[in-house]
This record gives structure tokens, sequence and C-alpha cells, in this order.
């Protein structure tokens, strides 16, 4: 049977936290969250008055897939990941509502700044090279086309905007100050070394990580910088299919491009709350658990019938 479309998670069990633009967050205790993704989705910063079925499971398994892999990978890597399974004080229904779309994470000091890796250039930072040269104020050598790869992945800090506001594209100096020079060197060599070792395994399977948005936290006892939040998922970073990729023009997104193209053809790029077709919705949610497969090996039905 289809799981049911989540846009919302009402527990009762647990105080909520937090609502983002996918997530709401519910305290387990006082070291403990419960991260959980809904079905919800956005496009040009605005959420659908819909979901898409299936978003919040294979976002969950998704980056569930590459802290396992990325845990392995990168030497000494810490992540927020405790468990995919519920908290045992949820209901049985809760339990069942929640399911596939869970996980217990360590809840810690989040570092005010998005930690933006770019190995291709394009959007924000395609703009500012065009004018000036330069990407998040970095001098970038001449002749980059739209989508070309920077002869080494960047570092692309910006400022982490409440809801419904733009985040600002900053330089490393600036993120420094935010985050306090004790922990800005560190970050930075943990975010290029994670996507570095993140888009090589994208790229074996298809996939081009063109840029990614990544957290971190504090861990206050040890002061230890941990990789939080999601990971490499579409939703936090570029996904371009790696056959269909050809310098010097815009490419397709992986997952967002039917919903996009709609919204234009209908001239509701920006309208709140619009509903999407459901053949838009179904062809979005196709192409989510493509990215999933590729990359995990697995169909989303068999990883949430191994939790
Ligand atoms: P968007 O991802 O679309 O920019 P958002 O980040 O505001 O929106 P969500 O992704 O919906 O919101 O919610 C996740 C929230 O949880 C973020 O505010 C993130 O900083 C926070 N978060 C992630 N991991 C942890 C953690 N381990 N401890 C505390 N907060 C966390
Ligand atoms: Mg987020």
């Amino acid at each position: 049977m289809a799981s049911p479309v989540v846009t919302s998670i009402e527990l009762t069990s647990l105080p909520k936290v937090a609502s983002g633009k996918v997530r709401d967050l519910y305290e387990v205790d006082d070291k403990t969250l419960l991260f959980l993704t809904t079905d919800r989705i956005s496009a040009y910063d605005v959420i659908m008055g819909n979901g898409v079925p299936s978003k919040g499971a294979v976002l969950t398994q998704m980056s569930a897939h590459w802290f396992r892999v990325l845990s392995e990978r990168v030497p000494g890597l810490k992540t927020h990941l405790l468990t995919l399974a519920p908290p045992t004080s949820l209901s049985p229904a809760e339990k069942d509502l929640v399911r596939g779309r869970s996980m217990q994470v360590r809840k810690l000091k989040v570092f005010p700044i998005e930690v933006i890796v770019r190995g291709y250039i394009t959007g924000s930072a395609w703009n500012e090279y065009k004018k000036s040269g330069t990407v998040h104020g970095l001098p970038q050598p001449t002749g980059l086309q739209q989508c070309s790869p920077f002869p080494k992945a960047i570092y692309t800090p910006s400022t982490k905007a409440p809801l419904g506001q733009h985040d600002e594209n900053i330089t490393p100096a600036q993120a420094a100050k935010i985050v306090g020079e004790r922990y800005a060197d560190r970050i930075e060599a943990l975010a290029l070394q994670v996507y570095n070792t993140g888009a090589a395994y994208a790229r074996e399977r298809g996939i081009i990580i063109a840029d990614t948005k990544f957290e971190f936290g504090l861990d206050q006892e040890t002061d230890q910088i941990v990789l939080i939040d999601e990971v490499l998922t579409p939703d936090s970073s570029r996904f371009w299919p790696a056959d269909e990729y050809e310098v010097g023009r815009d490419q397709n997104s992986f997952d967002k491009q039917f919903l996009r193209n709609w919204l234009i053809q209908e001239g509701l790029k920006y309208k709140e709350g619009v509903a999407m077709p459901a053949d838009i919705a179904e062809a979005t949610a196709a192409r989510y658990k493509d990215a999933f497969q590729r990359l995990s090996g697995k169909t989303l039905e068999e990883a949430l019938a191994a939790l």
C-alpha cells in the first residue's frame, strides 16, 4: 500500500521545538532531538500546498546512507545521527506516522552559517563571476563557462537567514568572524573533505553533485565539530544527471525540473501555497526515488523494509 503524503507531523507524546521548510523537530530529552522529514517541497523559495509522495522517507534514508558512507571514508568524521528507530515514548499510531522519515539525532549548538561547497559554477556564483570574476568575493580563474567545474572545489559560506528571508553570500573570512577563528579552519577543511568524498562517490553512480550546503554543530563537551542536518540530498544540493551534463548552459535539475517547468508554464512562479497536479507530484517523487536508488544501490522500499 502506498503511504500517505505527510505535509505536517503533529505528535502529542513529545514537545515540538521547531518547524522548518521541510522538517518538524521534537525534543526527546535534553540531549536528543527527533528529526522528522515531511513530504513538503519548495520551489523558488515557496512551499507548495501539497507534498511529494515518499519525499520525506527518501531524504531521511539518503542522509542515513551518506552518514554511513562518509563515516567510513572521512577519517574522524562525527555525525549527529543516533538511530533511525523512533523514540520508545511515541504511541503505536505515531510510530507508524514517522516510520521511514525519522532520525533521532544529537541535539547540538548549530554554527549559524550555511556551509556551502561548490564543485561547479552555477546559480548566484555564476552571476557574481560574470560581473566581477569572483565567487563569494574570492578571485577565480578566467575563462570559466556556465556550469564549468572549478579547478578544485571551493568553500563559499553564506549567512543563515530566518525563514522567509534570503541567505547572503559571504567570504570565508566573514564566516570565520561568525563561527569564531577557533573553529573556522576546521569547518572549512571538513566541509571540503566531505564534499569531495561524496561528489566522487555520486559521480561513479551517474550523479554530479554540483554544489551543496552542509550544517555543522558543536559538541560542547568534547569541543568536536559534528556534521548535522540532512546531507548531500537533492534538497541541500544541486544534483545533475551526469549523462546530460554539458558545459556552457544551464543543467536540468535532477529532481525539481518538472515542478519548475510547470510553475513557469502556468505563470505560478513565486506564488505561495500552490498545489501541484498529481502527475507533477508523482514524476517528482520518481526522480527523488531514482536518485536514492542510484546512490544507495537499493530501492526505497528495500531500504524501508530493512528498518
Ligand atoms: P531549509 O533546509 O529549506 O533551508 P531549514 O533549514 O530552515 O530550511 P529544515 O531543514 O526544515 O529547515 O529544518 C531543520 C532544522 O534543524 C534546521 O534549522 C537545522 O539547523 C536544525 N538542525 C539540524 N540538525 C540539528 C542538530 N543536530 N541539533 C540542532 N539543530 C539541528
Ligand atoms: Mg534544512
